[in-house]
């Protein structure tokens, strides 16, 4: 597979204009919307009033430089996770067989260290050694560290994908931007067993998810003296969700994060960046919104949330189940229907892979994406709508999403040709039934 296989779905003047404004255009986004749910109230307009008046020397005023505590926090919480992953216990889990070959190895200890997290980070504050409202107070701080850190996180797997890649899954494209931006190897790792991405996307960037959605609930007590019912929602769907993706973690290294898009900024710099920043911001809102529901509404809103989440589980369960016994399970109580794909391996070996065609994924090709749009909206609803800015995250996963459905039927249609054309036949909506 070459490193420019899956980007090229777009025009290259469109792959390139939209790498570079992504490069230069999130890290000051991510600094923007953190002071604008922070100190703007969550108003656009103060925010775009401010920097009217004030200009790039507002900007930069507004822009904390990285201090020595936030680094503390980012480096205690990176080692701690780094540890974890490594000591704690865990089934070993083979990966999908990659296009060269590889299968690669992992250990699956994701819900163990989620748990050993949640209970040592809450302890920390029961016994009054460390209070997570400092979290919040230099949030702006550890973005700012964050971002910069990330980036020359970022050039080291440039450089190593280069000098001393882990895998045979690893190339240039000869273009360095996109070399950069897309990642040059698959399956990056430190030594034998330490994965980088692992690191990254999972114990770094969905637990700083679930860390952060505490710390808001916390702070909000702190500042408070009582936790809102629309924090109590946010922060538990987004815990539910969070907690599925622990419980899931193993079939998510079978999903295109991991068995698809290679480490380079796109993944480990959104994931060690843009997932702490961008999909907490709801939660980051309400601290300072303590906005009351009522527990009618709070708990509509919430059993509607778990219901998505729900659904967008088994939607992966699913597919990972008819493949792990291909296609030898029930698919709503029936025998599944399928399609037997057969497709060429760079190495030129002939192999087959099932394509479900009942079930959730006899809907549309990619229906597991509405629930799991769904779910964020009802974690970001409890915030009503006096701003726009906490449905930034909804908008931009239902945007994400979408792209992810064109580049996955583009990647599968040159994967598996005539029998994606099926697929798409049997199957003719890519995500919403009867409209998309
Ligand atoms: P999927 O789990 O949808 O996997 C896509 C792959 O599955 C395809 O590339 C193909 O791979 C295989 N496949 C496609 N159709 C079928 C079929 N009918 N039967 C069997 N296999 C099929 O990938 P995603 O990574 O997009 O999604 C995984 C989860 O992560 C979802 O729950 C999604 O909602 C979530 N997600 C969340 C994001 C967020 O930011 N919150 C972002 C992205 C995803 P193969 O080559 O093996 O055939």
């Amino acid at each position: 597979m070459g490193a420019t296989e899956a980007k090229t779905v777009h025009s290259p003047a469109l792959t390139y204009f939209s790498m570079l404004s992504l490069l230069s255009l999130c890290p000051p986004f991510v600094i923007l919307l953190w002071y604008t749910m922070v100190h703007a109230d969550g108003s656009v307009v103060q925010t775009w009033n401010f920097l009217k008046q004030h200009g790039l020397q507002g900007f930069l005023q507004i822009w904390p430089r990285p201090t020595a505590i936030a680094w503390k926090i980012i480096f205690v919480y990176g080692a701690f996770e780094a540890a974890l992953q490594l000591i704690l216990p865990g089934k070993r889990v083979e990966g999908p067989i990659s296009p060269t070959g590889h299968r690669p190895v992992y250990k699956a200890n994701g819900m163990a260290a989620y748990f050993v997290t949640l209970v040592t980070y809450i302890s920390l504050w029961w016994f009054e050694i460390f209070n997570p409202t400092v979290v919040y107070d230099h949030l702006g701080e550890i973005y700012s560290a964050l971002i910069f850190g990330s980036l020359i996180f970022c050039v080291f797997l440039y450089i190593k994908g280069h000098a001393a890649p882990s895998s045979t899954d690893s190339g240039s494209s000869g273009n360095i931007i996109i070399d950069f931006y897309w990642g040059m190897e698959l399956y990056p790792r430190i030594g034998k067993s330490f994965d980088i991405k692992v690191f990254t996307n999972c114990r770094f960037g969905m637990m700083s998810w679930a860390v952060l959605a505490v710390t808001y609930c916390i702070k909000q007590y702190e500042a408070n003296g009582k936790v809102s019912d629309s924090m109590l929602v946010n922060t538990t769907l987004m815990l539910v969700y969070v907690t599925k993706f622990f419980w899931w973690e193993a079939g998510y290294w079978n999903t295109m994060d991991i068995a698809h898009d290679r480490a380079g900024f796109y993944i480990c710099w959104g994931c060690l960046v843009w997932v702490p920043s961008i999909y907490t911001s709801p939660g980051m809102y309400l601290v300072n919104h303590p906005v009351n529901l009522g527990s009618q509404l709070a708990l509509y809103i919430l059993v509607a949330g778990i219901l998505c989440i729900y659904t967008n589980y088994d939607c992966d369960r699913q597919r990972q189940e008819f493949r792990r016994t291909s296609g030898k399970c029930k698919i709503w109580g029936k025998a599944p229907s399928k399609i037997e794909a057969t497709y060429t391996t760079t190495s030129g070996e002939t192999k087959t892979s099932l394509l479900l065609t009942s079930g959730w994924w006899g809907l549309a090709r990619h229906f597991h994406y509405v629930p799991e749009i769904l779910a964020a909206f009802f974690w970001t609803v409890p915030a009503l709508f006096n701003h726009f800015l906490p449905y930034f995250y909804v908008v931009f996963l239902t945007i994400l999403l979408f792209d992810r459905a064109k580049r996955d039927d583009d990647r599968c249609r040159s994967k598996y040709g005539k029998y994606w054309k099926l697929y798409c036949n049997k199957v003719p909506y890519k995500i919403i039934p009867g409209i998309y």
